[in-house]
């Protein structure tokens, strides 16, 4: 048996950011930039009100009440050349540039307007500069807005939609193609014959890798046999960036995919006994041709989900050029026992974890464990790692990681 980390470290030595790409600004969103932008133009590109108010000058303002004569009014989009003179006030909405003369604004809530005779009064002082939004406060021209590693979000996207910004370089999401290997996979609907399970590992797959962003391709099902899996691995090398199989991987007599990645990939294959529970027997392999890993997960619908998560969503995440590529490790309290005893593997179990009033994270309770027990795990959102040794006990600190950060909260 090996640890998971040198299963880990040896799955992602050779494995580096796909080549970039150009896509349109929307369909940047969570993709990691490739290239360097600057800001072209400031922005705000003119001084402009940050309220509905009045515009006017600072120093005509310096009693707890002034009447001024209104002399115009400008709404966002339009802009006005009527010079805010001593005395004078300019009606103006939010986002409308400063008209000349005026250099503050004050707010419609702290104004009374006479409306018949055109004038208003403000009820406060005011200083320069109050209300108003300056030329580049919040980018300036030749400014770095996107480096090579950052991650687009939906402010940074928006940004870059305010710079003008069409199209960028990115790393694109590899597309990951999904086979489930045995021969008594039957799909969906109909009924099963003796023997026969529906295929659900790669749903499953296909959902987690749609949800963790990149793009699921589907392989469809393949049988225990050689030729078949052979030719099914030479057609996905050639569609996929990756590629993720289950079964056949462990002992079984029919337990085909290490062998046939061993035969086409050769060294750069290998079918490792990984030191956890579950998901101990793993294929990886590394087509050098083509730079497509193989990840050979096992079949049993859990221990598939723990090789996703350990090995093979961090991997993905390397190719799709993100810095950060582990799911956040955290400290969780145990509110329940965790039953093991010391067997040299790390132990992964599921759990519901949940911030309670002292602000910490608790794992309320586990699932049942089984690596069949696919169900018993569906409603988890974290994986706890119960390191070799004997049974934790309800009030340790465990390491756990978050698979959903959606569902932490207690309502
Ligand atoms: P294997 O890794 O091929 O020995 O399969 C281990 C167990 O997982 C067996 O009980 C299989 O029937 C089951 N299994 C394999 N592939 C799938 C699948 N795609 N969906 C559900 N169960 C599966
Ligand atoms: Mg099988």
């Amino acid at each position: 048996m090996i640890s998971p980390d040198e299963a880990r470290s040896f799955v992602l030595s050779g494995l580096a950011p796909l080549a970039p790409v150009d896509v349109s600004l929307a369909e940047s969103i969570g993709l990691v930039a490739a290239g360097t932008i600057e800001a072209s133009e400031p922005a705000p590109s003119f001084t402009n009100s940050a309220m509905d108010g009045f515009a006017v000058r600072a120093d005509d303002v310096t009693a707890s009440e002034t009447r001024l004569r209104i002399v115009d009014s400008v709404f966002a989009g339009e802009s006005s050349d009527v010079v805010v003179g001593h005395g004078d006030a300019t009606r103006i909405m939010t986002g409308a540039p400063l008209p000349p003369g005026a250099d503050s604004v004050c707010a419609r809530e702290d104004a009374t307007v006479e409306t018949e005779r055109g004038y208003v009064v403000i009820h406060r002082t005011m200083a320069v500069g109050d209300s108003v939004r300056h030329v580049g406060d919040d980018m300036t021209v030749g400014q770095v807005l996107v480096a090579p590693g950052d991650v687009i979000s939906p402010a940074l996207l928006g940004a870059l939609a305010a710079q003008g910004v069409a199209s960028l370089r990115v790393h694109p999401a590899p597309r990951v193609g999904v086979l489930s290997t045995g021969n008594e996979l039957v799909d969906a609907a109909g009924p099963l014959g003796p023997g026969q399970i529906r295929d659900s590992n790669r749903p499953t797959l296909l959902a987690a890798l749609a949800r963790s962003g990149f793009s699921p391709v589907d392989l469809g099902t393949v049988r225990d046999s050689k030729e078949d899996l052979r030719a099914a691995f030479e057609r996905a090398r050639r569609e996929c960036d990756a590629v993720i199989s289950t079964g056949g991987v462990s002992a079984g007599d029919a337990d085909f995919v290490k062998v046939v990645l061993a035969e086409l990939f050769g060294k750069r294959a290998r079918s490792m006994q990984v030191a956890i529970r579950p998901g101990k027997p793993f294929t990886f392999a590394l087509d050098e041709e083509s730079a497509t890993p193989f990840f050979g997960l096992a079949g049993n619908p859990v221990s598939t989900l723990v090789g996703f998560e350990l090995f093979v969503r961090p991997a993905l995440r390397r190719l799709a050029g993100q810095r950060d590529i582990d799911r956040p490790r955290l400290s969780m309290v145990l509110d329940c026992d965790v039953e093991r005893a010391p067997d040299g593997k790390l132990h992964l179990v599921h759990g519901l974890c949940r911030v309670h009033d002292d602000g910490r994270l608790h794992v309320e309770s586990l699932a049942r464990r089984g690596s069949h027990l696919l169900f018993a795990i569906a409603h988890s959102n974290c994986l706890v790692f119960a390191p070799d040794g004997p049974r934790l006990a309800a009030g340790e600190v465990v390491s756990a990681l978050l698979l959903d950060e959606n569902h932490v909260n207690v309502v």
